[in-house]
């Protein structure tokens, strides 16, 4: 059966979206996919081998391979209190949202995008879990452990940042091996999959944005393998931390919370990240 040209600008655009790429941006234009950037897109896809067309669309394509797997996101902090080293709240945007309320938000919108990319991929069966749902703080150590106790192959702490003001960027952390870490090299891939996938997905809407890398940390409790379960020696949980970006930045916070395109930035956020979690849980 022919596919209409139109339905495959619509896949083009499904695929772009789920890349991190606001839709129709192909072109560096915002709005609908043009022509012009259509061809140009479909022809970069067949210099890399892949067509999208005849029956076949993307079928070479990773993003189109079915995928499983359990996937843990911790929206950090929440609550009123601090508890077992989770303080309630950290940053407070520009204009007074409060991290604890973007995290949770952030994790909700990846989990609606990996229920989405799976449900269109027949045989992939990957279950999401948050560590918390609503308004309530967890310690470190028991974010981690719900971990554990799902049996959990990635595990996604979501955090915002806050400084001074003017400083902006985005990083991910990881534990380093000196500091224990049963599986660095696999936490690091996982951390520069989703660092990546982050920062592209903001530069669709703010130049500015800024890679501050993966970086070691010696210190992160909801990172320790002995909480994640990583001991057993068998199926150890990939880990890292995300600082999306810096909200007390007046900046990010229109890019995030006040501007006209906060909704959709957070969704490209999400959307990148639900892509980096099944490619890495792909590669796993
Ligand atoms: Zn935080």
């Amino acid at each position: 059966m022919a596919i209409s040209n139109k339905d495959l600008k619509k896949m083009a655009q499904a695929h772009l979206r789920d890349q991190g790429f606001y839709q129709g941006n192909i072109d560096g234009q915002w709005g609908k996919l043009s022509d012009r950037a259509f061809k140009r897109y479909r022809s970069h896809l067949r210099s890399q081998g892949l067509e999208i067309g005849g029956g076949a669309v993307f079928a070479e394509d990773a993003t189109s391979q079915a995928v499983n797997g359990v996937v843990v996101l911790d929206p950090g902090h929440g609550g009123d209190e601090r508890t077992g080293g989770s303080s309630a709240n950290n940053a407070i945007s520009a204009s007074g949202v409060l991290e604890k309320t973007m995290t949770l938000d952030m994790a909700k919108r990846i989990r609606r995008h990996v229920n989405r990319m799976t449900g269109e991929l027949p045989g992939s069966d990957v279950k999401v879990h948050l560590t918390r749902s609503g308004d309530t703080n967890l310690g470190l150590s028991d974010r981690a452990e719900v971990a554990e106790n799902k049996d959990a192959d990635l595990f996604l702490s979501i955090h915002f940042n806050g400084f001074n003001g003017v400083a902006r960027g985005t990083e991910t952390l990881i534990l380093s091996a000196a500091n224990g870490n049963v599986n660095e090299a696999e936490d690091r891939a996982l951390a520069q999959r989703v660092q990546s996938a982050m920062v592209n997905a903001i530069r669709q809407f703010d130049p500015a944005a800024r890679d501050r890398g993966v970086k070691n940390n010696q210190r992160l409790g909801v990172l320790n393998d002995i909480s994640l379960g990583n001991v057993r020696g068998d199926a150890p949980t990939r880990a890292c931390l995300v600082e999306i970006e810096f909200i007390d930045n007046p900046d990010v916070d229109k890019l995030l919370n006040t501007g006209p395109d906060a909704r959709e930035s957070k969704d490209a956020i999400a959307s990148a990240i639900a892509t980096a979690l099944l490619d890495d849980l792909r590669a796993g």
